[in-house]
């Protein structure tokens, strides 16, 4: 059989996809929650797990470098364009994302009076996307963590974030104003992949789709 590779990202995803992996008979042979490898075979013959960073599996997907990735909704948005297939909603790590300011400036704010905004954000082109088609100008920053910080130093008066429970909004004095979509992890695949290794590959997303419950 040629071999399969799994794209996977550490942090919250691979907390959740390792139980979905394991009702799908996919075991690692090591944990890599743990490992410092970065290639990981597993208990399927010929099936591999990569570990890179979440924002990164799309590209390996869409180039060939895995056969499969998990990636959240949130990082294949932004990524863009139709270079790879997304296949099912795994229906795990599920968050929103979302626009929150200030308390203070919610009370006094009205987002159908918006027409100008600065926004720091993690998912620029998701951001300027949304609101364009509103027909709202944007001035984006962008950062790579912690943009909670950003109103409370002054970068900004708004920020795009994901949120799951909210906490960290409230621990910060935020509120969310305006819901741009619901996210989860999704099952992506490369397309060349489908058409060269489909009997294999078609298995292999069965048996992790029934995992996913559907
Ligand atoms: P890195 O740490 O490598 O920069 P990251 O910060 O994007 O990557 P995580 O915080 O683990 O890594 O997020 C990875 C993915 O998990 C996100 O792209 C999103 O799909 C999902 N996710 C992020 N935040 C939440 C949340 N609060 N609840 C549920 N899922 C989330
Ligand atoms: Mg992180």
């Amino acid at each position: 059989m040629l071999p399969l590779t799994i794209a996977l990202s550490k942090g919250r995803i691979l907390e959740e996809v390792l139980p979905l992996l394991a009702r799908a008979g996919i075991e690692p042979a090591e944990n890599p929650l743990e490992s410092r490898k970065l290639v990981i075979a597993t208990s399927l013959p010929d099936v591999n797990l990569v570990i890179i960073r979440a924002a990164d599996v799309p590209t390996y997907v869409q180039y060939g470098a895995a056969d499969l990735g998990v990636a959240g909704k949130d990082v294949l948005m932004e990524y863009g364009g139709d270079g790879l297939y997304e296949l099912l909603d795994l229906k795990i790590a599920a968050c929103r994302l979302m626009v929150a300011e200030p308390a203070r400036l919610a009370e006094r704010d009205d987002p159908r009076q918006w027409t100008r905004l600065r926004i720091a954000t993690k998912y620029p082109m998701t951001t300027r996307r949304h609101f364009a088609d509103k027909g709202i100008q944007t001035d984006i920053i962008k950062l790579y963590g912690s943009m909670e910080l950003a109103p409370l130093v002054g970068l900004c008066d708004r920020i795009v974030d994901l949120v799951g429970t909210g906490k960290t909004l409230r621990a910060n004095g935020l509120v969310e104003v305006e819901h741009i979509a619901n996210i989860s992890a999704w099952l992506v695949a490369n397309k060349a992949s489908m058409k060269m290794k489909h009997a294999p590959l078609k298995g292999l997303v069965q048996r992790l789709g029934q995992a996913a419950g559907g």
